[in-house]
């Protein structure tokens, strides 16, 4: 249908134009009992004044599109809803159903998501919660082990006792008479360009479009209230020091039909004297005795043990002639990789200790040793 041969939809749904949305409900329900297609089935326009219907009510019941609507005609929104009803309308208990009752939903769009509907994003614009982050200290070795625990969050949820309405009786709430339940309401404003109309907030409600009678005693009103939740994190084995592990829904709810936000649980690693990370390798120092440095000799190293998940030692061979800073490598010790099975390595960088102090006899026997060398 091109928009020259529409109708108005505030005509469509025979209501004036500062309709509530509650009027524009009420006018929908009336007519889209009078004109769905399976009342009428006599009729061979029926379905043709039903989808009229059904996309007058889908702009004016959606306080963005009907101000668009309002502003700019039908160039102001961009619809068809011969798309929406490409696999067949739905039958009118049904479809009244999902616009008003139970579920509480109150956007178009729900009518239209197991019939193919197209807009179903955009139409059903649901109140998202604010995210939390919060910071979690571990321990090295957790990092490297991977870690179970419980924490506990606080979070904003709706108030039970209310059911997030803020009001001691959730009969008691009324429309707003000022905004009549917009919300917003339109100010005009003269300029030398003419009249201005702009859309403001309802001073009278503070655009909740709703009047509570008295408030609920155990939210004071404000919905919602700070819950104290226990949430089971896991921590993967090989954990970056500084990134964010994202829990899904685990954040704040501001309404009943709120989708949750999320929790932003940033890692932080103690560091470990032992161990040097560098990427998904791992570097200790070890101090070797000058002797065994020389002729070859054992040394105790600390490295990971995952299957026991704590950290052992491990005899090294040490070669003779090993130098200061020399590295052995001791393959699959480093950290888990985060995807993918397998770890790293681990290097142990040899740090020979030169004694500071030595006896008479070891004295005597170095310079023994330097007599030797020279040959
Ligand atoms: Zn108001
Ligand atoms: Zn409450």
């Amino acid at each position: 249908m091109s928009s020259k041969n529409k109708r108005d939809y505030y005509d469509v749904l025979g209501v004036e134009k500062d309709a509530t949305e509650n009027d524009i409900k009420l006018a929908y329900r009336r007519l889209a009992r009078k004109y769905h297609p399976d009342l009428n089935k006599n009729d061979p326009k029926a379905k043709e004044k039903f989808i009229e219907l059904q996309e007058g009510y889908e702009v004016l019941s959606d306080a963005e599109k009907r101000q668009n609507y309002d502003q700019y005609g039908f160039s102001g929104v961009d619809i068809n809803m011969s798309d929406f009803f490409s696999g067949g309308i739905p039958g009118i208990d049904e479809l009244l159903k999902s616009i008003f009752g139970g579920g509480g939903f109150g956007g178009i769009g729900d009518i239209f998501g197991g019939f193919g509907g197209r807009n179903r994003r955009q139409t059903q614009r649901r109140v998202v919660g604010q995210d939390i982050e919060d910071i979690i200290q571990i321990n090295f070795t957790d990092a490297m082990f991977g870690l179970k625990k419980d924490i506990f969050i606080e979070r904003y949820i709706p108030c039970s006792d209310c059911e997030g309405t803020g009001a001691q009786d959730p009969k008691s709430i009324k429309t707003c008479p000022e905004c009549k339940g917009a919300g917003r309401m339109r100010k005009m404003t003269q300029s030398g360009f003419g009249t201005i109309i702009r859309e403001v907030e309802c001073y009278n409600c503070s655009g909740m479009g709703k009047i509570i009678g008295k408030k609920c005693k155990t939210c004071k009103g404000r919905k919602v209230i700070l819950e104290r939740k226990k949430i089971h994190i896991k921590i993967p084995p090989g954990v970056e020091n500084g990134v964010h592990l994202k829990v899904q829904g685990a954040g704040h709810v501001p309404s009943v039909n709120a989708i949750p936000g999320d929790l932003y649980l940033g890692i932080k690693i103690k560091p470990n004297k032992r161990f040097i990370r560098r990427g998904n390798d791992l570097y200790t120092k070890v101090d070797i005795d000058i002797v065994s440095a020389i002729i070859g000799g054992k040394i105790k190293v600390p490295t990971l043990d995952s299957k026991n998940k704590k950290i052992t030692e491990k005899e090294l061979p040490v070669p003779p002639g090993t130098q200061s800073g020399t590295e052995f490598r001791i393959k699959n010790r480093g950290v888990s990789y985060l995807r993918g099975t397998g770890r790293g390595d681990q290097y142990i960088i040899a740090n020979v200790i030169i004694p500071k102090k030595i006896s008479k006899e070891q004295e005597q026997l170095l310079l023994k040793f330097r007599e030797l060398n020279k040959t």
